[in-house]
């Protein structure tokens, strides 16, 4: 029987994937530790690792993994910048979920855009605390506004599919154009345009080695004064020291967080008893305007059900006849150039 070892497992990690493998009779092993060079040995004996967002898959992993024989490392995710692709090729291959549910990501970028906007999250405490002012709570019509969508692949293009009903301009940059923006009411342009003129900007594509950090200090000063920046993609898009300093200026208005930079230490997990020791993480959640949340885009029934099955299939399809429907291209990290699989 087919073992896997499954790393980072949280509660509902074991409901979704054991219900989905009672249709796959894989032999499951749940292991809460995250997956670094210090927990690769947990998997000595598998045949798979199911990995996570935050698990650690740089070269020292891959060896540890490597020398105990894994064949596979099945992402239960999307994103897959916490691999060292040129380290894993040619000695074990990588499957990820390139689909699972762009409605989960997209409606809840919408959800950030909209709370943060109008302040609910601090009007839902003021309430509570028998405050009824509405100080400080102005907020912006959406209507007429302009939003620039970074990344207009599946998630870009239904977050944009959702605001057809707000009456706004959206702009667009992607280096590969989706035919059917047109559709979307979707004008593709220069990313300096897309800056200069959106008031919201929202960022949908990948973290690569290209993109890590553009949005920094530099980009943030062609932005308009006062701009929303929303990011619901990955953290490291955005040099969070420059978002902290824009946002003490006053050029950035506020930020809806969906992913952050370091978030490994802190995301998924409970430390309501400890201190924060990362003290860029400290100061972001101190601002009034920036509203965080512990990268929970994904976290619908619907994802997590396609996620399950999307990875146990692709396991299966590896194991009946080495296919890799959702493999990630050796050659490239982008999924497109003509080796990348289809
Ligand atoms: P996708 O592959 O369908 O689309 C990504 C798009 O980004 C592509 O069109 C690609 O051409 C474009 N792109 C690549 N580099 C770019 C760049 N430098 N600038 C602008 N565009 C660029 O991916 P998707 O399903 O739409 O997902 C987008 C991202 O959302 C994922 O890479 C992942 O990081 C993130 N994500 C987050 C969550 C969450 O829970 N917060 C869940 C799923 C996905």
């Amino acid at each position: 029987m087919i073992k896997i070892a499954f790393f980072d497992t949280k509660p509902y990690d074991r409901l979704s994937f054991s219900a989905v493998n009672k249709a796959f009779g894989f032999d499951i092993a749940y292991h809460e530790a995250r997956l670094m060079p210090d927990t690769a040995r947990i998997a000595q004996g598998a045949d798979v690792v199911c990995a996570f967002v935050n698990d650690d898959l740089s070269a020292a992993t891959l060896n540890i993994l490597c020398e105990n024989k894994v064949k596979l490392i099945a992402l239960r995710c999307a994103g897959y910048n916490n691999i060292d692709l040129p380290a894993a090729a040619g000695r074990i291959k990588v499957v990820r979920v390139p689909e699972y549910s762009p409605f989960a990501v997209a409606e809840y970028t919408l959800s950030l855009l909209l709370c943060l906007n109008r302040c609910l999250h601090r009007a839902f405490c003021r309430v509570r605390e028998n405050n009824f002012s509405i100080n400080g709570f102005l907020g912006f019509d959406v209507h007429g506004k302009t939003v620039g969508i970074v990344g207009t692949g599946k998630i870009g293009r239904t977050f944009a599919g959702l605001l057809q009903g707000f009456g706004v301009k959206i702009l667009a940059y992607d280096p590969f154009p989706h035919p059917e923006a047109a559709k979307l009411n979707m004008q593709y342009v220069s990313l300096d345009q897309l800056y200069a003129e959106s008031d919201i900007i929202s960022l949908h594509c990948p973290l690569t080695p290209e993109n890590k950090y553009m949005i920094n200090h530099q980009s943030i000063q062609r932005m308009k004064d006062g701009v929303m920046l929303v990011n619901t993609s990955r953290g490291g898009l955005i040099h969070t020291q420059s978002l902290i300093d824009a946002l003490k200026t006053g050029k950035i208005g506020s930020a809806g967080l969906d992913v952050y930079e370091e978030e490994t230490e802190y995301f998924f997990e409970d430390l309501s008893g400890s201190a924060i020791k990362d003290d860029v993480l400290a100061r972001l959640l101190t601002f009034p305007n920036v509203l965080i949340t512990s990268h929970q885009a994904f976290f619908t029934r619907e994802a997590i059900n396609n996620i399950a099955t999307t990875t146990l299939q692709n396991i299966k399809s590896f194991w009946a006849d080495g296919s890799l429907p959702n493999g990630i291209c050796e050659k490239c990290s982008a999924g497109k150039c003509p080796s990348c699989p289809k």
